[in-house]
């Protein structure tokens, strides 16, 4: 599993799923998937994601998860 962070926001991304089909890289609004050449999806521009879920929702194999909840941090006292 591979994560990809923007601040507390972050994509998942489970290479063994992943087939390989594009359909998330084109998909995608943003440019954000690319397939490397191993032909698993990367997420080389998160920077450039605005979370909208269309990748997650369109892949066939559950390879992809974007997470919008902030990640609760212990409180410091
Ligand atoms: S849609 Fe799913 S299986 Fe297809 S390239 Fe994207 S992550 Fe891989
Ligand atoms: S959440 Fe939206 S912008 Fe981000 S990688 Fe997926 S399709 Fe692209």
């Amino acid at each position: 599993m591979r994560r990809y962070e923007q601040g507390s926001f972050f994509l998942e991304i489970e290479p063994r799923r992943c087939k390989g089909c594009g359909v998330c890289v084109q998909s995608c609004p943003q440019g954000v998937l690319t397939l490397n050449s191993e032909g698993k999806v990367e997420a080389t521009e998160i920077a450039r994601c605005v979370f909208c879920g269309i990748c997650e929702q369109r892949c066939p194999d559950f390879a992809i998860s974007v997470h919008k909840e902030r990640i609760l941090q212990p409180s410091l006292v």
